[in-house]
């Protein structure tokens, strides 16, 4: 993984990168922008990305603004 990347390495396989958790296009370009297209710096405002280097797979619908911290997003993953 090029850490210095402006994209992220997660779009291949990441929903709300895919355009499947927005149905306006506007919504997800500005997602985009500010998350996915925006260099490391945009990727570590991500909880989707901030988790899968911690090595779990993101909920679905999980937004990449969500509130929460890491940790307590991780305590409701269930793993099996
Ligand atoms: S920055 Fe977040 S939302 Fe964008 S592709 Fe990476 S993991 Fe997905």
């Amino acid at each position: 993984m090029d850490a210095f990347s402006q994209i992220c390495p997660y779009t291949k396989n990441c929903p709300l990168f895919n355009g499947k958790l927005f149905t306006s296009h506007a919504a997800n370009e500005i997602y985009l922008s500010v998350y996915c297209n925006n260099g490391i710096s945009g990727r570590l405002d991500c909880k989707r990305f901030l988790l899968m280097q911690a090595g779990f797979t993101p909920p679905q619908n999980l937004m990449p603004g969500d509130s929460r911290t890491v940790e307590d997003i991780c305590k409701n993953i269930k793993t099996f």
